[in-house]
Order: C-alpha cells, then sequence, then structure tokens
C-alpha cells in the first residue's frame, strides 16, 4: 500500500526492536565501566593513568595550530557580540577556515589536519572555555557532521568526494531529529523510497538541525517505507527539494545557525548511502557514541573559567568584614568547584586517551563522561553565578557599561544548558549505560525472567546458562579483597581505590539483585537502574581522579601535590554520594513518587495549579502532530494546562 510520504508508521514495538538491534553489541576490547558493572575493578585498564602530553611535547604541527587559533580568538572574536548579534561573524568563520578547523579530525590524505583525539579535544577544551556558539558550530560539523560518519562507515568514494570539502571549510550537518522523535529516533518518519534506477527519494522533515541554515551538506537519516529500514545519506544542500522552512532560536547560543529542514523528492544518488542499507540508525548512533568526548571535554574549559572567576572574585569581594570565600558558606562552594573541576578533568583526559589508544571500548567511559561532566559543569555554573551575585546575574554588556569587569556568568549559563539536552539527554545516557549494566545479566539469565519464554525453556536455561554462570560469579563478587595493604603504591589515595575495588563488587551484586527482586519490571524501575548508573560514574571519576594524582606526581610534575590535595577532597565527597546511592537503592520513595507523579498527570493536583498566569493552551495542543496511523495518547486533562 503506497504510504503518504514522508510518513510511515511504525508500532512501538517495531521502533524498540529497531533500537534493540542498533546497539552497538559487539564489546572487542575492553571497557572499565563495563567491567566494573560486572563487579570486575579492572584497575590495569586505566593505570598508569595516561597524562596527556605538556605543550612542549605536543606535535609542533598541532602546537602551532593551537597557538594560531588561540591567538585568533583572543584578538578578532568577542563572544559578548556573538551572543549579541546572533550571528557568526564573516571573518571569523573564514578565519577558522584558513587556519584549518573543519578539517581537524579529518586525515591528511583528505585534506584535514589529521589530528589525534587528544589535540582535537585540546580545541574543545579551548572552545569550552570561550565561546559555546563556536564550540557548537565546529562540533556539529565534525564530531557529529559529515566526516565522523564518513570516517568510521563511508566508502572510499564517499570519503573522496566529500572529505576534502568539509575539511576546506563546506559546513556540515547532522540531521536526525524530527518534531515526533527526539530520544527514540527509531520512529523516525522522513522517508527514502528506492526509485527504480537504485537511488532514493527524500522527503519529511527534519528539526534542530545544529548548522542547518548555513550548511552546505548534511548526514539525513531515513526510512524505506516499504522495508521499513532505517538508513543514512549525504544529502547536499543546494540539491533541488531541500528547504530551509525555519531558523530556530534558543535560550542560549544565540547564533546557533539551527533549522528546521523539509525534503520534497530529493534524489539522493545510490553511491550517497552511508555504509550499508538500513543500518542508518546504527550508524547514527555510533557516529553519537564516538562524537561524544566533544561535550565533555568543552566542559572541562567551562569549569575551570568558571573557577578562575570565583577564585578572583570571592578573594577581592568584601562583604561583612572579610572576602566572601572566607565565608564558610562560599568557602565550600569554591572547594567543591576546584575538586569537581579536577575530577571532571581525570575523567575526560582518560577517556579520550583511550580513544586514541584504541586499545579499549569507551562507549561507556565516553557516555559517563558525557553525562557526569554536564551534570557537573551545570551545578559550577550555577554556583558561579551565585557567588558573583547580582553580577552573574548581570550582562557583561551591562557591567562593561558600568566601568566594571565584563564577566558574562549569565551568558555561559544560557550557553551551557543545552548540553544536558542534546547529543543524548541526561537521561538517556542513563539508560543507555543502564541496558549495558543488565547486559552480561540478560545473556544469561535473561529468559527465566522473559515472559514470553515457557517452563521448558526456563527450565534448560536455568541448568545450561545460569547455574554454571552464577555459581562461580556470585560468591567472587563477595570474596574479592579491597583493603589494606592493596594498592599501597597510591600512598595516602590508596584508601579511596580500596573503596573502589569494594563497591565495584557491591555495585554488581546490587545489579543482580536488582534482577532478582524486580524480574522482568526491572526495565522499567529507572530510579534504581539510574543509581546504579550514579554509582559507576562516581567510582570511574575517583579511580581515574587517583590514579592522574599518582601520575602526576611519578612525573615528577610541580603541581602533584596540590592534585593529591584534590583528589583527595574529591574521592571523600564521592564516597559519601555512593554509600548514600546505596542506601537509596533498597530505602527510597520511588513507588510513592511514580504514582504521585501519575495522578498530577492524570490531572489530579491540578487543583494547585490556582493563582497563575499563561499557558492556556490545552495538554493536546502542546503534543507535536501525531504520526500517521498512530492514534493520537488521549489527553489526560481537558482544561488548559495552568488555567486558574
Ligand atoms: C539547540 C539544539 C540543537 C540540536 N541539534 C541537533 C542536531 O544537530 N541534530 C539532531 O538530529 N538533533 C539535534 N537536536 C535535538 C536533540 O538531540 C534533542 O533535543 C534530544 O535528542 C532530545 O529530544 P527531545 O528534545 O525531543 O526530547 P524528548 O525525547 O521529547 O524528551 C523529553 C524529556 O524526556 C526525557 N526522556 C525521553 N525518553 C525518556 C526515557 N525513555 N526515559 C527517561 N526519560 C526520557 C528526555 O531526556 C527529556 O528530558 C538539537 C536540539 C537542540 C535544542
Amino acid at each position: 500500500m503506497a504510504q503518504e510520504p514522508g510518513k510511515v508508521k511504525v508500532s512501538e514495538a517495531e521502533a524498540m526492536e529497531l533500537a534493540e538491534a542498533s546497539r552497538q553489541k559487539e564489546w572487542r576490547r575492553p571497557s572499565f565501566l563495563r567491567e566494573m558493572f560486572l563487579g570486575n575493578f579492572r584497575l590495569d585498564l586505566v593505570h598508569p593513568y595516561p597524562l596527556p602530553p605538556t605543550d612542549e611535547e605536543e606535535r609542533p604541527e598541532f602546537r602551532a595550530f593551537y597557538v594560531a587559533l588561540r591567538e585568533m580568538l583572543r584578538t578578532e572574536v568577542d563572544p559578548a557580540e556573538i551572543d549579541a548579534t546572533g550571528e557568526y561573524p564573516d571573518h571569523v568563520v573564514d578565519g577558522l577556515r584558513k587556519l584549518g578547523a573543519f578539517g581537524m579530525k579529518i586525515p591528511k590524505e583528505y585534506g584535514g589536519l589529521g589530528f589525534s583525539q587528544v589535540e582535537y579535544q585540546k580545541v574543545m577544551h579551548l572552545f569550552g572555555s570561550f565561546d559555546g556558539n563556536l564550540s557548537a558550530l565546529l562540533s556539529a560539523h565534525q564530531s557529529i557532521g559529515v566526516p565522523q560518519p564518513l570516517k568510521l562507515f563511508g566508502s572510499e568514494e564517499l570519503k573522496t568526494k566529500y572529505l576534502p570539502r568539509c575539511a576546506a571549510g563546506e559546513i556540515s550537518a547532522f540531521a536526525l531529529t524530527e518534531a515526533q522523535v527526539g530520544s527514540d529516533p527509531a520512529r523516525l518518519q522522513t522517508s527514502a523510497e528506492k526509485t527504480p534506477e537504485g537511488d532514493y527519494l527524500l522527503n519529511g522533515e527534519k528539526l534542530w538541525c545544529t548548522n542547518g541554515t548555513i550548511a552546505d551538506l548534511l548526514v539525513v537519516m531515513a526510512r524505506d517505507p516499504e522495508t521499513k529500514k532505517i538508513s543514512a545519506f549525504v544529502v547536499e544542500a543546494g540539491w533541488e527539494g531541500v528547504k530551509i522552512e525555519h531558523r530556530c532560536h534558543f535560550m542560549g547560543l544565540r547564533a546557533l545557525a539551527n533549522a528546521v529542514i523539509s525534503f520534497t523528492d530529493v534524489r539522493v544518488p545510490a553511491e550517497n548511502l552511508i555504509g550499508e542499507e538500513g543500518r542508518g540508525l546504527k550508524i547514527a548512533l555510533s557516529t553519537l557514541n564516538d562524537g561524544r568526548l566533544s561535550i565533555p571535554n568543552g566542559s572541562v574549559g567551562t569549569a575551570k573559567v568558571c573557577l578562575k572567576i570565583c577564585r578572583k572574585w570571592a578573594a577581592e569581594r568584601v562583604q561583612w568584614g572579610k572576602p566572601v570565600g572566607e565565608h564558610e558558606a562560599i568557602a565550600h562552594k569554591i572547594a567543591d568547584i576546584a575538586a569537581y573541576t579536577f575530577a571532571m578533568e581525570a575523567i575526560a583526559d582518560l577517556a579520550t586517551q583511550m580513544s586514541d589508544r584504541g586499545a579499549h571500548d569507551i562507549r561507556l567511559e565516553a557516555a559517563a563522561c558525557k553525562e557526569w561532566n554536564t551534570f557537573r559543569a551545570w551545578q559550577i555554573i550555577d554556583e558561579t553565578m551565585q557567588i558573583r551575585g547580582g553580577r552573574g546575574y548581570e550582562t557583561e554588556r551591562s557591567l562593561a557599561a558600568r566601568g566594571e569587569e565584563p564577566i558574562g556568568v549569565e551568558r555561559m549559563m544560557r550557553d551551557y544548558r543545552i548540553n544536558k539536552i542534546f547529543e543524548g539527554s541526561s537521561e538517556i545516557m542513563h539508560l543507555f549505560m543502564a541496558r549495558e549494566a543488565v547486559d552480561k545479566h540478560l545473556e544469561v539469565a535473561g529468559s527465566i525472567i522473559d515472559p514470553k519464554k515457557g517452563m521448558e525453556e526456563k527450565a534448560a536455561d536455568f541448568l545450561q546458562k545460569m547455574l554454571p554462570f552464577y555459581a562461580s560469579w556470585y560468591p567472587t563478587r563477595w570474596l574479592g579483597w579491597g583493603r589494606f595493604p592493596r594498592f599501597q603504591e597510591f600512598g595516602a589515595l590508596a584508601g579511596h581505590l580500596r573503596f573502589a575495588e569494594r563497591s565495584t563488587r557491591r555495585l554488581s551484586r546490587a545489579v543482580f539483585h536488582g534482577m532478582v527482586v524486580h524480574g522482568p519490571k526491572l526495565q522499567n524501575k529507572q530510579a534504581f537502574l539510574f543509581r546504579l548508573v550514579d554509582v559507576a560514574n562516581e567510582l570511574f571519576a575517583t579511580t581515574a581522579t587517583v590514579c592522574r594524582a599518582h601520575a602526576l606526581a611519578e612525573a615528577g610534575r610541580d603541581e602533584a601535590a596540590k592534585a593529591a590535595e584534590l583528589a583527595d577532597l574529591f574521592c571523600r565527597m564521592s564516597r559519601r554520594r555512593v554509600r548514600a546511592l546505596f542506601g537509596e537503592l533498597w530505602s527510597n520513595d520511588d513507588v510513592r513518587k511514580y504514582k504521585t507523579a501519575k495522578r498530577v498527570l492524570a490531572g489530579q493536583h491540578a487543583w494547585l495549579e490556582t493563582g497563575i498566569l499563561g499557558l492556556e493552551a490545552t495538554a493536546r495542543e502542546l503534543q507535536p502532530e501525531p504520526v500517521v496511523g498512530e492514534a493520537p495518547e488521549p489527553a489526560p486533562v481537558d482544561r488548559p494546562v495552568g488555567a486558574s
């Protein structure tokens, strides 16, 4: 039956199946976090900690680029101006082009600079400290835009055709999201119908495509209306039928060239298919998995700027007879910011180095870095605003006009917030990690909790798979040794690694206990699963922090003793959080909260929304246009939302 162009019916079950099939399941190389979920504290995977090269140790070619870029940013770019005008100045984009910044990650044989991950991320760190708009421009172009999927999956022909263009500064964008599909792209609707000649006809509309209004090249994910399989294509923005429908504007990142793009009978040549047909979602998810280190590295730059702002301001600003930084409430915030910044850099640098070495699978580590660093950086920005007081809330131009130092904390806050939402929201990062946390258990014991499996199959699996695995795995998760004198070479910080080792085994037991107690319902117990992920992330940060401090000492670096102080403080704070998280696994208000939320959603607490103005839309009107073939969910309340 012919489908309406751009509309394909996809059931929830089909979408779930596709999402699962598109998951990167193979673990060819070890992962520190994956081992952690199984109760194996594989210190050997992260220790000795690979310190990034010092300025003197860097490749001269990279150093020259970095110094020139830094100089250009310092002298030619005004982030407040970019924010105020909401546009990228031509001279800035051209300047970046001339430096080769659009080809940093593109191999030299295709005209790029061929930077390593460590080099590229050092640049993203710099941008993160300076301007969110430019970070987003470059990151959308080469962390997820055309160069990344082509590098990972593109044919030689596609690489030869497009990578030199990207390197020369033709801007690219990544088009996955649609009005109906954000976090669950498996239900995407844009269609790619195969023509008798073997080309594809693209129809549909993509939302929030970063760089969309200025892009020359797009990666577009679309599905075959017959087979429902999703494929990925390189699409040229100048082709007939590609139209910018709208430029989107946001709370921050005011210059973001973000677009709604429609595709009407766009003819895509067969050779512009990236990878194999039907692998589009896997390509999109792998691209995101691989490109995910830019945001956490940029976040480290942001956190460091905040640290500097707070250090200077809290030492200078005198209230109630002493600098505000000496009042305990503010002092604690400053200590938190310093300790968290050290930990953020420890995990981001570690995952980045691991990515370059290629000996590890860093999907989970990259997700942990993205989730953890964006959570911490947002907190740090919030505290920086608090420490700056009214000046934190005032715009930098207004401060300058009054003769004060133009420090744009409010701009930083507006620009930063999106990092917890795009390229995999915090919740989706948790879900992604939680799925991997239970993976081995699902493999071994999945049939036992699968309601679709019969008793005979369950019994066979119990005897053949579960019993042999758990008979040795479970007792050994109790029997490891995480006490003195283990890890003695880490000196005063050894206790934190011992805690991490013990907690790793405890974490894996908790994953198992969760499966036993909650059975098939575990997949819906997000609060439980997210706590497990939070524990893993804290333990990852603790381990990275201790190993980094140790490596700095081993390398005889001047800052080693100071780093050990921050590492120790961070680990102490983290241990309290881990203990609390473990406690909350089994003592919490999860069920009660969920029930209350359902009643709120059903409108039973709309009585509380009295005495307010605004948001007169009904719940139904808040929904995006429903997908063809899917009955719209009945709106929970028929009355205007928020109407008094
Ligand atoms: C400024 C900006 C730039 C962007 N750039 C691009 C781009 O270049 N290319 C592109 O393709 N997309 C882009 N996006 C889209 C972005 O990736 C999505 O916003 C993101 O994937 C979340 O989708 P959503 O906003 O539709 O939220 P929804 O999916 O509707 O989710 C709403 C909330 O529910 C949570 N949630 C959703 N599902 C679950 C679940 N199963 N369990 C728990 N919580 C859940 C989410 O985390 C979120 O908090 C951009 C968006 C913005 C705002």
